[in-house]
């Protein structure tokens, strides 16, 4: 069987990496990848306003004219890193992420039309800890089993628990020194975009492997001991219920917790005070 190696969670000078795409590409066809994936952040407007490493639908322009280059040393895929309900997903797909510069932070119903309107992929980052929205799980076609980014073991539990869900260990790498910290060994050359989406749809797991060809292995929680052995019908309650949940209104005031930081809620919520897809 032909393997091949691959990392799709990574940063650039585009958002709050700290190396050009080009010098990524040289590195990462140095340490032996078949592709060089980046997922630059977006905040959406609101918190984008403030954050300079946001990407915006100018900078993507720029990113990609900087890609022309980097994919003369090795092919270039494009993906986006947004926050979803507390959580960040990755998006691959040209049209979905477009749409999303475009009109900002998907709710959640936005995010699951957009899914079926494009057939973009998507991928949880990092969990938490105390994660456990079903209805994420439900919408992401894979979850990262290890985030070598992440510092703390509890954020890199296996997640191998959700079935058909493909898990991916990722570098999460900000500088092309990190791109091999975690990666993934495939059997298929993925080199485009819709390479990349068929796979992480294929429901056929990576390889997770460690800096220094480490294999990595790690038994499930219980929460996803629970949810392995769910039916769908039950899944299905429990996600609608969760979903039910985040209907819910809130104050501006209110603190929410984003990205392992509690905030007040006021700049996330839509005009009906639902939250918005954070
Ligand atoms: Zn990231």
């Amino acid at each position: 069987m032909k393997q091949y190696k691959i990392n799709i969670h990574a940063h650039s000078i585009f958002s709050d990496g700290l190396n050009t795409p080009y010098i990524m590409a040289l590195e990462a066809k140095r340490l032996g990848f078949t592709s060089l994936v980046i997922t630059d952040h977006f905040y959406g407007f609101q918190l984008g306003k403030n954050n300079h490493f946001s990407m915006t639908v100018e900078k993507m322009k720029m990113l990609k004219r900087a890609c022309i280059e980097a994919k003369k040393i090795l092919p270039v895929i494009v993906g986006l890193e947004i926050p979803h309900f507390g959580q960040e997903v990755l998006v691959f797909g040209g049209e979905a992420i477009k749409n999303i510069l475009k009109k900002g932070l998907p709710t959640h119903e936005g995010l699951i039309a957009l899914k079926r309107e494009t057939n973009c992929a998507i991928v949880l980052c990092h969990p938490s800890e105390d994660f456990d929205i079903l209805e994420l799980i439900e919408i992401c076609d894979g979850y990262e089993q290890y985030n070598s980014g992440c510092d703390l073991f509890r954020n890199n539990r296996n997640r191998g628990g959700f079935r058909d869900k493909v898990s991916w260990c990722n570098s999460d790498a900000h500088h092309a020194d990190s791109l091999e910290v975690g990666y993934n060994v495939v059997d298929s050359k993925i080199t485009t975009e819709s390479d990349l989406i068929k796979y992480i749809k294929s429901g056929k797991q990576p390889l997770h492997f460690l800096k220094g060809d480490k294999m990595i292995s790690v038994e499930p929680n219980e929460f996803e001991k629970k949810v392995s052995k769910m039916s769908s019908d039950e899944m299905k309650e429990a996600s609608d219920e969760a979903v039910q949940k985040l209907k819910n209104t809130f104050q501006p005031d209110d603190l929410i917790w984003i990205n392992g930081e509690q905030v007040p809620a006021g700049p996330y919520l839509n005009k009906d005070n639902t939250l918005r897809g954070v």
